[in-house]
Parts: structure tokens; C-alpha cells; sequence
């Protein structure tokens, strides 16, 4: 069976809003001369350009998808929110919640991403595909039911979720979110829930600021279904690899999920402007490989990562290749031109062992029974 690779030109077209970086122009910060926010179409637009010159998109099954209707977005989102994000967009565009500009016909788009996670999982939980990828923009995971933030519009992931569950194709959801940023909008819509597991590995303390604590486990029926992995700024290649081998493989085996799906950002990346990790290409090809076995070991490989954030314009594609190679299980690779770099700017043996020991005192307050927090 094939690997999915889902993608929309129309929402590389989602646009809005005057920032330089993550700040709004005016008083003292000039206008960048090349665009605004850092969510922009190139990191994505140049993953799928490299698919295509180094000859891996011929092995994958490329498809769009219809955007997600109404029904979809409400079981989700109140009607309130979507009617408002509607009026605005029909009317030239303007800006919800915050952090998340869109321009005329944004709520289309973001449908249309949206849609593309859905179709994703839907083919793959029908069988039709055997795992998938699906380059949504705008990205999904910060979104809350009724509040957009960090860039995301609408709960991409949630909205698949709900979508396959409604059509009876999975029962058991396990979401891991490798974005370098808390998953906080997928957290909160799941958090009273034991039918869908949610994982973060994140920086502590970057964004969102107040949300993604370890004590954070989840409450009611929901309590133990939430796992927050707050890493260290500095955290590296290694560090990366052992939280997923400690906690994360841990907690999917005990989950026993019909399908997993990972919120797939490439912003731990060494090179990423709103990050300070040392993440590198490999380091998410071995994630990647961590979790299709699982999946294999689990639920009959049935796997779908969808994208995220990632704002290096030249290192993201090469993130996205080696990831969607192992999804293949293609041997077209397009080495990482700066492996060799990056391979020695990893923390010494020293920093290493502190950081794990951190991670496995971690995996120890896991073990424990779960406290509502
Ligand atoms: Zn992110």
C-alpha cells in the first residue's frame, strides 16, 4: 500500500497580516523588506519542491482533498467563532484570536487544510492508503475550540479526529505533537477524554507561555490521557530520541490506539528563528521511524503525520524529506547538507546526561498514578 502525500497550492495562499517576526510593524519596528510572520508558504512550498527534484514524490500517492464542511468544523468549533471567521473573510479578511491574520477567502483555506488532514486520516483509517502525510496551511495545534492562536485558524488534527470517529473508522486516537511548541489547542480539546491520547514534546516555556506542564495529565475520565514532555532549551538529537523511547513508545504500547497521528512541526530544528533547540533532519527521520514501528507493533501501521510549524525556509524541507522517506520506506534521500555542522554543535556527554536524567525522572513521575491537574 501507498504513502499519502496530501497538499493544496490554494493553501500556500493563505496570507494576512503586517509583522516582522512575530511583531506587529509600527512605532519602532520597520516592516521586513521579504514578508511578515514566519508562518509563511516557502517552508512548505520548498518541502514540496524537494519531493519533486529529488524524485520521491513518484512514489507517493499525491492527492488533495475537499475542505472540511460545516458539520465537520462544529463538531469542533462553536458556530459563533465560524461565523464571525466567515464574515471576516468574505469581507477582505482581518484577524481572530491572536497571532493569526488571514486574508480575503482565509476561512476557505483554512477548510481546505483542515480537509486535507481529514482526507488523510480518513484514507488511511479506511485502509485505502497504509500512512500519510498532509501538508496543512495553516497549521492546526495551537487552536482552541473558540480561540485561534499561533498562527493556527482551525484544529486541523481535532477536526480529522472527530470526522474518523464520527464515520465509525477509529475509536482509539493517539496524537503525538513533535512541534517544538506546546500543543495546547489539541491538549484542551481532549484534555476530559480517554478515547484520544494526547502527546507533547515541546520547549518549556516558549509558546504557548502558561500551558504544556508536566502536572498537566488530563481530568475525569480524561485523567492519564495527557502527556507533557517540557524539554530544556539546548535540547539535541539525542535528547529528542530518548524522551520518545522512555515515554512516549511507553505510553502508545499502554494506549493501544487504532490509528496514531503526529503533529508534525520541524521548529526544534537547529536552525529554527522561534526555537532554541539543536533538533536536526535525522533526528526527525528517527522519530519518524520510532513511531511507524509503533505503529506497525500497534495498530497496522496506520500512521498520518500532519504539518505544523517549521520557519527555517532552507532547513524545514530537508526535515520533511527524511521524515517522509521512512513513511515511504523509499531509498531516494536528499542528505542533509548540514549534518556534519550540526553534528557538532550537539550538548557535550555532559549536558547530555543532565538532560537525561531529567527526561527519566520524567518517565519516573509517569509511572506514578496520575494526580487531576
Ligand atoms: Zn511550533
Amino acid at each position: 500500500m501507498a504513502t499519502g502525500f496530501f497538499f493544496d497550492e490554494r493553501c500556500f495562499w493563505h496570507s494576512g497580516g503586517n509583522y516582522a517576526l512575530t511583531l506587529p510593524v509600527g512605532d519602532l519596528v520597520q516592516p521586513l523588506a521579504a514578508g511578515g510572520l514566519p508562518e509563511s508558504p516557502e517552508t512548505k512550498r520548498r518541502l514540496k519542491n524537494l519531493l519533486e527534484v529529488s524524485g520521491l514524490s513518484a512514489e507517493l500517492d499525491l492527492r488533495s482533498a475537499t475542505s472540511a464542511d460545516r458539520t465537520a468544523l462544529e463538531r469542533v468549533h462553536p458556530a459563533s467563532l465560524l461565523d464571525r471567521f466567515k464574515e471576516m473573510s468574505d469581507a477582505g479578511g482581518g484577524e481572530i484570536g491572536l497571532r493569526t491574520p488571514f486574508g480575503k477567502g482565509g476561512y476557505e483555506i483554512a477548510a481546505l487544510s483542515a480537509g486535507l488532514a481529514t482526507e488523510a486520516v480518513r484514507a488511511v483509517a479506511t485502509g485505502d492508503l497504509q500512512n500519510a502525510y498532509a501538508l496543512s496551511r495553516p497549521p492546526g495545534h495551537h487552536c482552541l475550540p473558540d480561540w485561534p492562536n499561533g498562527f493556527c485558524l482551525l484544529a486541523n488534527i481535532a477536526i480529522a479526529i472527530e470526522a474518523a470517529k464520527a464515520e465509525g473508522l477509529a475509536h482509539r486516537v493517539a496524537v503525538l505533537d513533535w512541534d517544538v511548541h506546546h500543543g495546547n489547542g489539541t491538549e484542551a480539546i481532549f484534555y476530559g477524554r480517554d478515547d484520544v491520547l494526547t502527546l507533547s514534546l515541546h520547549q518549556e516555556r516558549n509558546y504557548p507561555l502558561d500551558t504544556g506542564d508536566l502536572e498537566h495529565r488530563g481530568t475525569d475520565v480524561g485523567l492519564g490521557y495527557n502527556i507533557n514532555v517540557p524539554l530544556p532549551p539546548g535540547a539535541g538529537h539525542n535528547s529528542y530520541l530518548h524522551a520518545m523511547e522512555k515515554i512516549v513508545l511507553p505510553a502508545l504500547a499502554d494506549f493501544k490506539p487504532d490509528i496514531i497521528i503526529v503533529a508534525c512541526g520541524f521548529d526544534a530544528a537547529a536552525f529554527d528563528p522561534l526555537s532554541r533547540m539543536l533538533a536536526t533532519a535525522d533526528t526527525f527521520r528517527q522519530m519518524t521511524k520510532q513511531v511507524r514501528a509503533a505503529a506497525d507493533d500497534l495498530c497496522g501501521g496506520k500512521l498520518v503525520l500532519v504539518h505544523e510549524g517549521g520557519y527555517s525556509e532552507a532547513y524545514v524541507p530537508f526535515c520533511g524529506h527524511a521524515v517522509i522517506e521512512e513513511l515511504a520506506g523509499s531509498s531516494i534521500t536528499a542528505p542533509d547538507p548540514m549534518a556534519a555542522s550540526l553534528a557538532i554543535r550537539q550538548p557535550n556527554p555532559r549536558v547530555e546526561a543532565f538532560y537525561a536524567t531529567l527526561i527519566d525522572e520524567m518517565a519516573d513521575f509517569f509511572a506514578k498514578p496520575p494526580q487531576d491537574g
